[in-house]
């Protein structure tokens, strides 16, 4: 008999807001299938975890119709089952100076700094696997009547002293493809949102974020891995039935 339990795919699982996605989901009953750079990560246990791991490289788009393939056939392993109910586009790279801006102490890679090699690199990772993974997955989130997450930035809709602009510009693009995929997924009962973290305690942070947590958030405090994981679940879960085509900001207020 096949198995009602739903099936995540989640993108960049080894550790930050994608490990506290996979803990929560995990905690929820639902069974988690990941994509990763790096193999499966010790330090992010869970039951089923190493088998259910795909090792792939997100900025390899010669090879992204490879990588769906073995994801389809991940997914039709009859062990655990269920239907892909939701995938989170989670994975992100934001590269910074290897040596702070003398004066500033930012890391910023601006425009004048930014090689092409960059920008593509971080439009693979950030915005083209985004779009090719919900592509070549319709049929199964359709069949499911799934959830698309994407995961933004507050850096899409503001400067920010640490993201560089090809990251800044490819969360702004991500934002801008949930609207599309909303409008061109709705009517097959597929939703599609995001979300907006601004600084969570994550490594992806720099140096210096302790002044725009005092500056810039009201709360006064980083956010914490599991407040994004609550929310992503929020939005794959029929709590959200009729939500659609939205940015939700996850951020203490930063944006103010
Ligand atoms: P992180 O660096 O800890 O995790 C990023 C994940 O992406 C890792 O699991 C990594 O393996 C994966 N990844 C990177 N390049 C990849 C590639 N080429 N192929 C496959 N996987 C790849 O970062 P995080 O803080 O957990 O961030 C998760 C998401 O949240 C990212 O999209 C990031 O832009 C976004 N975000 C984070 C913050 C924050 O404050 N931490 C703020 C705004 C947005």
């Amino acid at each position: 008999m096949a198995s009602t339990k739903k099936t995540l795919l989640l993108t960049g699982a080894s550790r930050g807001i994608g490990h506290a996605t996979v803990k929560h989901f995990h905690a929820a009953e639902w069974r988690v299938v990941t994509v990763s750079r790096q193999p499966f990560d010790k330090i992010c246990p869970w039951p089923q975890g190493e088998k259910d791991h795909i090792q792939a490289d997100l900025n390899d788009v010669d090879h992204y119709d490879e990588i769906i393939e073995r994801i389809r056939a991940k997914l039709n392993e009859p062990v655990s089952g269920g239907q892909l109910a939701a995938l989170v586009n989670n994975a992100g790279i934001s590269p910074k100076l290897p040596q702070p801006l003398a004066g500033t102490g930012s890391p910023r890679m601006g425009v004048l700094d930014t090689a092409l090699t960059t920008w593509q690199n971080v439009f693979n990772v950030n915005l083209y696997s985004s779009a090719l993974l919900a592509r070549g997955l319709f049929d199964e989130l359709k069949a499911a009547q799934g959830s698309v997450v994407n995961v933004t930035s507050i850096a899409g809709s503001k400067v920010h002293p640490f993201a560089g602009v090809a990251y800044a510009t490819s969360k702004a693009a991500l934002a801008a493809l949930t609207r599309e995929m909303a409008h061109d997924f709705g009517p097959h009962g597929v939703r599609c949102n995001a979300i907006a973290p601004g600084e969570i305690d994550t490594s992806i942070l720099s140096p210096g974020t302790a002044d725009i947590v005092e500056r810039e958030i009201p709360m006064k405090r980083l956010g914490k891995p599991s407040e994004v994981a609550q929310l992503i679940y929020f939005l794959c879960t029929s709590q959200s039935s009729y939500v659609n085509g939205a940015e939700i900001h996850v951020n203490g207020g930063e944006h103010v």
